[in-house]
């Protein structure tokens, strides 16, 4: 071995947190939902048709460290395939999300097969995924074959739509800098808008806080005008990083819509993660919604610069939610949504 070697650290914690300490949390009531999760057999990245490891290990994993942080049903994202398996694993913890895509050349019938099989497998939730970088394949959230696919979901019984639209306003600087090609973050909320007027009777979950977590300004515009829209918390790095840096904003507006957000993760079980990857995510979550902590995040995030001086990740600023914001926001909202069976086969569960 090399002397000059230098030992990383590794990403969940880059700061030497002590996840164990968990004296600064505050929420006391029953067990969390989370809306948002991509449970599944871990696939290759790159070829997601290709499943890595054949098994539901890591989804024991998580869903072990979902647990101890008070999780009792997680809602996953996942190929139609793997639902079968993962109920017989895990039964009523996981509740189900079809994402409706297809390949640019595909027909529209792609789609639809793809939402009949997530609706025989009794999907409660579809996900149109809408980010600037899937413009190139065509996957606008207005796209035609989507309006048909939510009026089919709709006409099956689903009611709920989860939209990904937007990213980090840092990736409007540094990645999509062309916006003849994908358009400027305020493009992308001109088909969500259409989509929410043209589907008044759907409620739909913009993911990742909206994609808007700097603007509360403008995700309070749009909770005005749109009483069928809901904002997920999920995106750890993205929150962690922007809900601190306007903390007092985005409190406030959570505080006085605490009907329209809903907990959510955005974990993915990949191949090889470490438990305390998984870790790392609800201990940062927890703390940033429910307590006042204060420091440099445990997670290395590549989408923060660094001052010369200062430390290498951004400073994690509690938001401190009050109790019963929290109770909607991590629960009873989800439930309510989703008239979920989420209180039955609970497991006995314990937040501290
Ligand atoms: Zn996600």
């Amino acid at each position: 071995m090399s002397t000059t070697e230098t030992i990383r650290p590794p990403e969940y914690n880059v700061t030497g947190q002590d996840y164990q300490d968990r004296r600064h949390f505050r929420y006391e009531g029953p067990p969390l939902i989370d809306i948002h999760a991509h449970v599944m057999r871990p696939r290759n990245f790159e070829k997601p048709d290709v499943v890595v490891e054949d098994n539901v290990d890591q989804a024991r994993t998580m869903l072990a460290v979902a647990e101890q942080f008070g999780i009792a049903r997680t809602y996953s994202m996942c190929p139609p395939e793997d639902i079968p398996l993962l109920r017989d694993a895990f039964g009523n913890r996981l509740g189900f999300n079809g994402p409706i895509n297809k390949k640019k050349e595909e027909p529209d019938e792609a789609a639809y097969r793809l939402l009949d099989r997530f609706l025989e497998q009794g999907i409660e939730i579809i996900k149109f995924w809408a980010a600037p970088r899937g413009r190139d394949r065509g996957l606008f959230v207005d796209a035609p074959w989507r309006i048909e696919a939510a009026r089919r979901a709709r006409a099956a019984g689903v009611r709920l739509v989860m939209v990904h639209v937007a990213d980090p306003d840092v990736w409007f600087q540094k990645v999509y800098t062309d916006p003849s090609r994908y358009g400027t973050k305020a493009d992308q909320y001109v088909p969500l808008c259409r989509m929410l007027e043209m589907f008044p009777d759907l409620t739909w979950i913009a993911a990742h806080m909206g994609g808007d977590p700097e603007h509360p300004d403008h995700l309070e515009a749009l909770l005005e005008r749109y009483p069928n829209l809901y904002l997920d918390t999920s995106a750890a790095k993205w929150q962690i990083r922007e809900a601190s840096a306007h903390r007092d904003g985005l409190r406030a507006l959570i505080c006085r819509y605490p009907t329209r957000f809903l907990y959510g993760s955005d974990l993915v079980t990949r191949p090889g993660l470490d438990r305390e990857h998984y870790v790392s995510r609800y201990w940062c979550e927890r703390t940033l919604w429910e307590s006042d902590w204060q420091g440099p995040s445990p997670i290395q995030d590549p989408d923060f610069t660094p001052s010369e001086e200062g430390p290498s990740t951004p400073t994690l600023r509690g938001l401190a939610l009050p109790p019963e914001v929290l109770a909607q926001v991590y629960r009873s909202n989800a439930l309510r949504l989703l008239k979920s069976t989420a209180d039955e086969h609970e497991p006995a569960n314990r937040l501290r």
